[in-house]
């Protein structure tokens, strides 16, 4: 089954990192040098909690679907795959922002943008979406895994040590908006065989990917 609440995280998310952005693009445009360690920072932050609780979210819905109990421990995974997470999406939009200003810097004088372009260009609203829908599949992707791990090895600690590996019986579903996507179309009903040596966790298989997968035996 689809995670089914990943229209509100997902737009959860899309705030928390258009709230950011919107902070650093009025320094932008008041001439101000940003800076990207401060951003990389207050992304991490802004996202940290966000993918916990999607993790979460997703990680829940498939426990409690299947009726087994026993998965107190899920807090403290979805805990630990939110701060690294956030940590490596932060560094590499810190990082790509950092390229572009050093690409902005060496324009000729006269070439140059203004100050509200630029802003529009590094920090575009449109980021903050791909950022939400291509977390919220892949948070939702790993909480659902973990799940669905500790249900074949019966423990969510055996799960995570062993990780995807077990998780044979798995097959992606497009989402209706990756239908005509040419990465993900050709996978849609496919089991892991397929696909998991290029996507070990599933999708997302690009940036915006909707994609996800069920378990087999599993809702
Ligand atoms: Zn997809």
């Amino acid at each position: 089954m689809d995670f089914a609440a990943r229209t509100q995280h997902e737009q959860q998310i899309e705030a928390a990192v258009a709230a950011v952005l919107v902070l650093y693009r009025r320094q932008i445009e008041a001439g101000r040098e940003i800076s990207l360690s401060e951003l990389e920072r207050d992304l991490a932050v802004a996202l940290r909690l966000l993918l916990s609780n999607t993790f979460m979210a997703a990680a829940l819905q498939l426990a409690g679907a299947s009726g087994v109990p026993g998965f107190d421990d899920l807090e403290n995974h979805a805990e630990r795959y939110a701060v690294e997470q956030a940590g490596v999406i932060a560094h590499d939009f810190a990082g790509r922002v950092r390229d572009e200003l050093f690409e902005e810097r060496q324009r000729a004088i006269e070439d140059r943008r203004s100050v509200v372009q630029l802003a529009d260009i590094l920090l575009p609203n449109w980021r903050a979406e791909a950022i939400a829908i291509t977390e919220t599949t892949r948070a939702a992707s790993h909480g659902m895994n973990l799940v669905a791990a500790a249900l074949v090895t019966g423990s969510l600690m055996v799960a995570a040590a062993v990780g995807t590996g077990i998780l044979t019986n798995r097959f992606w579903h497009t989402a209706n908006d990756d239908r005509v996507c040419s990465i993900c179309s050709p996978l849609d009903g496919y089991e892991a065989a397929i696909w998991a040596g290029r996507f070990p966790s599933g999708p997302p298989a690009h940036p915006n990917c909707r994609c996800y997968v069920t378990y087999g035996g599993l809702p």
